[in-house]
C-alpha cells in the first residue's frame, strides 16, 4: 500500500501516468489506502490514528475524503510506514486487492 489526490476528472490519469510501465504505487492515487484496514496485530500505530468499526474492531481511522488518516495528502505517502498495519504490509502491488482498489476508484 502506498501512496491521494483530489477525486476528479483526472482520476484515470492519476492511475495511469505511464501505462507502459504497468501498475506502480508511484503513479497511483493510493487507492488501497481508502480500504478499511483492520488492525490484526500491534505494529505501533499511534492511538490517534485508530478508530473502532461498526463491529467493535480496531481499524485505521479514515478522514472525510475516505483516505486513511495516516496518508500524507501532499506526497501520497504513508506517514507511519515503519509502523503500518500488517494488512498494509501484505497488500501486494499489482495483486488482486490492488487491482480491485484501483478499479473501484476509477469507477466512482
Ligand atoms: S492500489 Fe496498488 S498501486 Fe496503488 S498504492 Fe496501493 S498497492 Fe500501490
Ligand atoms: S497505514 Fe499507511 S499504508 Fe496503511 S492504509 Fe494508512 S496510509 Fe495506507
Amino acid at each position: 500500500m502506498g501512496s491521494i489526490a483530489d477525486e476528479s476528472e483526472d482520476d484515470a490519469s492519476l492511475l495511469d501516468a505511464d501505462a507502459s510501465s504497468g501498475i506502480h504505487c508511484d503513479t497511483c492515487a493510493a487507492c488501497c489506502c481508502r480500504l478499511e484496514v483492520l488492525l490484526l496485530t500491534d505494529t505501533g500505530v499511534p492511538g490517534h490514528l485508530i478508530a473502532i468499526d461498526a463491529w467493535g474492531a480496531p481499524v485505521m481511522a479514515r478522514l472525510e475524503d475516505r483516505w486513511c488518516a495516516a496518508l500524507e495528502r501532499q506526497t501520497l505517502r504513508c506517514s507511519i510506514y515503519d509502523r503500518r498495519p500488517w494488512v498494509c504490509r501484505e497488500l501486494e502491488m499489482g495483486g488482486a486487492d490492488c487491482v480491485a482498489a484501483r478499479q473501484a476508484f476509477i469507477e466512482e
